[in-house]
């Protein structure tokens, strides 16, 4: 099977390349580097000692895209492309809509002129907005606080729409928790540009001493130690996910379905973890609560199993650890090879 991967050199879709190549698929990547590097996808062939073919293009544009289908013969698409700074989007609300929204669409009409109607879509855990009940279960009322949650759920909306028009389709909406960790080689990973605005990103910084400090945004909350808890998730059990998302899309349909391990974590939690994967001190200071931050998240995952038998494998050591490892053999990330 030739899948499809949009954002393929950014940090989930490199890391489901590697699980894609191994697994026996033929792999086409279309990624206009806005957030990447190439020398990403090079190690992704390092990795898995098999090739893939890359296409620099633009999910907004769907010449490209029908022209990308019709020459690799594309069964399927893993849709990873798009933008995904919550800040960013709330000063680019536009960038936003027409990056998410307006590039899903001219996705889904160029696979709908090609005949292409599986898709595995990248969703987020933000789409259920202030939890309600926890852990988090897919029927959960949705929501969003911020442009970039919207353009998530906007997308899922049209998602399920289309489906209701064309019930043929198989469609795999995977909400994600929070992906950390790295490909235990440490040859690919997460990249950020500039100033890390997530938590494990900026953690790594600071225990590779780019960072004097953590700053942890709030020790008042209403959890255990007081700091903010999520599901974070290996991004290698995260990309084993959408095997089994493809799998599963053997038969028509538009299931949403959790990609977490249904374990949250403090964030002091995950500063002790990888002090002790790194061996480096990680100091903290506490500041005041990052507007629009939520206590408390994370999944009920039992959906997941279910469905599509795949259940998160990695616990949080090995998540630092793997992270670790990515960081400190490219402290500047692939920017210097
Ligand atoms: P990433 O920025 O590392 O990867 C996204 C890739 O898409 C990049 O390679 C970028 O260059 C490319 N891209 C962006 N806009 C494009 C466009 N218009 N045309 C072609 N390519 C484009 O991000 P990631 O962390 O790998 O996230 C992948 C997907 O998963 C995103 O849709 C994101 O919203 C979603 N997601 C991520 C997280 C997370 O915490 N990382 C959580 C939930 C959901
Ligand atoms: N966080 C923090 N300092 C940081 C980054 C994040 O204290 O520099 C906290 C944040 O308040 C939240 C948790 O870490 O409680 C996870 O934040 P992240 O941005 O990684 O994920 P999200 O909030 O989007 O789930």
């Amino acid at each position: 099977m030739a899948i499809l991967v949009t954002g393929g050199a950014g940090y989930i879709g490199t890391h489901t390349c590697v699980e894609l190549l191994l697994a026996g698929y033929e792999v086409v990547v279309l990624d206009n580097f806005c957030n990447s590097h190439p020398t990403a996808l090079d190690r992704v062939e390092q990795i898995t000692a098999r090739s893939l073919s890359v296409v620099r293009g633009d999910v907004r544009d769907q010449a490209i895209l029908e022209a990308t289908m019709h020459h690799f013969a594309i069964d399927a698409v893993i849709h990873f492309a798009g933008l995904k700074a919550v800040g960013e989007s709330v000063e680019k609300p536009l960038d936003y809509y027409e990056n998410n929204v307006v590039g899903t669409h001219r996705l889904l009409q160029a696979m709908q002129k090609c005949g292409v109607e599986t898709l595995v879509f990248s969703s987020s855990a933000t789409v259920y907005g202030e939890p309600k009940q926890l852990p988090l279960t897919e029927d959960h009322p949705l929501s969003a606080t911020n442009p970039y949650g919207r353009s998530k759920l906007m997308v899922e909306e049209m998602l399920r729409d289309l489906w209701q028009a064309n019930t043929h389709w198989r469609i795999a909406i995977l909400r994600y928790f929070n992906p950390v960790g790295a490909h235990p080689l440490g040859l690919i990973g997460e990249d950020p540009r500039g100033v890390p605005n997530n938590l494990m990103p900026y953690v790594a910084q600071v225990a590779v001493g780019k960072h004097a400090y953590l700053n942890i945004w709030g020790n008042d909350y209403p959890t255990p130690d007081g700091t903010g808890v999520r599901d974070y998730i290996h991004v290698v059990d995260l990309a084993k996910g959408h095997l089994k998302a493809l799998a599963h899309l053997n038969a028509p349909q538009c299931t949403a379905i959790n990609l977490g391990t249904g374990v949250g974590h403090s964030v002091q939690e995950v500063r002790k973890a990888f002090e002790r994967a790194s061996g480096q001190t990680v100091p903290y200071k506490v500041s005041t609560r990052r507007q629009g931050d939520v206590a408390t998240c994370y999944a009920d995952a039992q959906l997941a199993t279910t469905l599509l038998g795949w259940k998160a494998e990695h616990d949080l050591v090995t998540m630092c650890t793997d992270h670790w490892r990515w960081q400190s053999l490219n402290p500047n990330g692939f920017s210097n090879g």
